[in-house]
């Protein structure tokens, strides 16, 4: 265990904010070693590891310094800029293959969502358009290994509703995975069954939206193209939410 320090987040973000580098050096800590762990799943050696952990934090800390960066929970915020970083460095040096450990880390298995590899940048686009909170459940229990029981005390839940929380979390990225390959429609009369075709696809709408949605798409043909490709896509997937609650 580590030595226990209370303060939240947000209270020490706030002092680091109003220039207390005392609260940079207990979130550093606080922090670190999780960081660590997750940029050891995208780094190839230790030192690679090491100076992207020390980038981000160098990074985050001076956006906070300078009055930006996250209000309440840090850690998102700090796995974001890991990323980045991550991949603008993989771009520099040509190494995309650190793309493909991302399903992994942020879908809960390459296994589960059994994700070819070049689909590691579609994951980590529909990781980032999912709501904060579902973010951090994923984070917290897939990249991170976390059990729900180990889960709930930080997130202000019981063990139960981190289950069902991670269950929707996933359900939500797959849906967002399909979503984020549908491509902006020119016409504004498909813009709005276009919003909703991840999940569409994925059988999470309304009888009534889903029938506007299909509606509009059989008399399409644009839009007939961009869904076979997700129904496609979506044959990767795990059939439906309901699936995994056995
Ligand atoms: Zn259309």
């Amino acid at each position: 265990m580590e030595p226990a320090d209370d303060e939240p987040d947000a209270a020490l973000l706030a002092a680091l904010r109003a220039g207390d580098l005392d609260a940079a050096g207990r979130l550093f800590r606080r922090h670190l070693e999780p960081l660590r762990r997750t940029a050891g799943a995208w780094a190839r050696q230790p030192a690679e590891r090491d100076d992207l952990v020390a980038e981000t934090f160098a990074r985050v800390f001076t956006i906070v310094r300078a009055g930006g960066g996250p209000q309440d929970e840090l850690r998102p915020y700090l796995v974001v800029t890991l990323r980045n970083l991550v991949a603008r460095w993989s771009r520099q040096r040509s190494r995309v293959e650190l793309w493909a450990t991302v399903p992994e880390a942020a879908a809960g298995g390459a296994d589960e969502l059994a994700l070819h590899r070049s689909n590691a940048r579609l994951v980590w686009s529909a990781y980032c358009t999912l709501p904060g909170r579902w973010r951090t459940v994923l984070w917290r229990t897939e990249a991170e290994g976390g059990t729900p029981t180990e889960v709930a005390p930080s997130l202000g839940l019981s063990p139960n509703s981190v289950s069902a929380l991670a269950m929707r979390a996933r359900e939500g990225l797959r849906q967002a995975y399909l979503q984020v390959q549908v491509p902006e429609a020119e016409d504004p009369g498909c813009r709005e069954p276009r919003r909703r075709m991840g999940a569409w696809i994925r059988g999470a709408l309304s009888p009534r939206r889903a029938a506007i949605v299909a509606e509009h798409v059989a008399g399409c043909p644009s839009c007939r193209l961009v869904t076979r490709g997700l129904v496609e896509a979506n044959r990767e997937l795990p059939g439906s939410a309901a699936r995994l609650t056995g």
